[in-house]
C-alpha cells in the first residue's frame, strides 16, 4: 500500500467508493466524476503504478475482471456500446499512479469519440520504420 495514493485508500476503506465487485486481488467501483453513466474503474488492491508493473499473475487477475464486467456494466445502464482502456503512465494522461483500467459506456450519438482520438497527430513512418518497429517489439514479445 502507499500511504499517499487515493486508489489504496479506496481499497482500505479510508476513502469510501460505490463499489461494484470486489474480490482478493481486485476491486471496481464508480468513477468519482464520471465520463458518462456506470463509469468504472478496476484495480488491483496491491498498489503498481503502470501495466508493465504488474506481475503476471495480478494482470490477469484485472483484465479478467474488465472482461467479466465490461457486458455487465454496459447492460446495467443500457449502454450501446463501451471503450475499454487505460491511461498508462504519465504522459498518457494518468493521473492517480495506481494502475486501473476505465470501462466508459458509450451511447449512440453521445457526442464522444473512438480511442483513435486519444493521441497526438498520426505519425507519417515509413515501410523501413515500421519494419523496424515491428522487429522491436516482436523481439521483445518473444
Ligand atoms: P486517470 O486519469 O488516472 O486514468 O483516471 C483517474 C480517474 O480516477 C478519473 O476518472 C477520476 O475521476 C477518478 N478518481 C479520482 N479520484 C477518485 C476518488 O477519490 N474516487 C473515485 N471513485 N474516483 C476517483
Ligand atoms: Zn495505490
Amino acid at each position: 500500500m502507499s500511504n499517499d495514493c487515493i486508489f489504496c485508500q479506496i481499497v482500505s476503506g479510508d476513502i469510501p467508493s460505490r463499489t461494484v465487485y470486489e474480490d482478493d486481488d481486485i476491486v471496481a467501483f464508480l468513477d468519482a466524476n464520471p465520463l458518462a453513466p456506470g463509469h468504472t474503474l478496476v484495480i488491483p488492491k496491491d498498489h503498481y503504478e503502470t501495466l508493465g508493473d504488474l506481475p503476471d499473475g495480478e494482470a490477469e487477475g484485472v483484465f479478467g475482471v474488465l472482461h467479466a464486467l465490461t457486458p455487465v456494466v454496459e447492460d446495467a445502464v443500457d449502454a450501446d456500446a463501451s471503450n475499454v482502456a487505460f491511461n498508462n503512465g504519465e504522459a498518457a494522461g494518468q493521473e492517480v499512479p495506481h494502475v486501473h483500467g476505465h470501462v466508459i459506456p458509450r451511447f449512440e450519438d453521445d457526442g464522444g469519440k473512438p480511442i483513435h482520438a486519444v493521441a497526438g497527430p498520426r505519425p507519417d513512418l515509413s515501410d523501413d520504420e515500421l519494419d523496424d518497429i515491428a522487429d522491436d517489439i516482436a523481439a521483445g514479445a518473444e
